[in-house]
């Protein structure tokens, strides 16, 4: 993991950010979290955090694990709160 590279950037490198990648030092279950009691949860019907219609935040598969269907396969270049998550690099 590059440690020093969010700092410069107020903490959010912004790849990561770009990528809703928790910022550096965050762990992920407190950046799941900040999302999922984020306000708004959606804008306009859609999920603040992946952008699908018809949830909020709270609700949201990628943060939510226990919300995920068995064969569910997250897109590529969101990031997912759950087993399989990893650190691109
Ligand atoms: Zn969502």
């Amino acid at each position: 993991m590059q440690m020093n590279l969010g700092i410069q950037a107020g903490g959010w490198d912004r790849e990561r950010v770009m990528q809703k990648w928790p910022p550096v030092g965050m762990s992920n279950e407190e950046y799941a979290q900040r999302w999922r009691e984020s306000q708004p949860q959606f804008i306009q019907g859609s999920c603040v955090f992946c952008e699908r219609w018809g949830h909020g935040t709270g609700k949201c598969w990628y943060l939510v694990p226990e919300l995920q269907p068995e064969r569910w396969k997250p897109e590529a270049g969101i990031w997912v709160f759950g087993p399989g998550m990893s650190y691109p690099g």
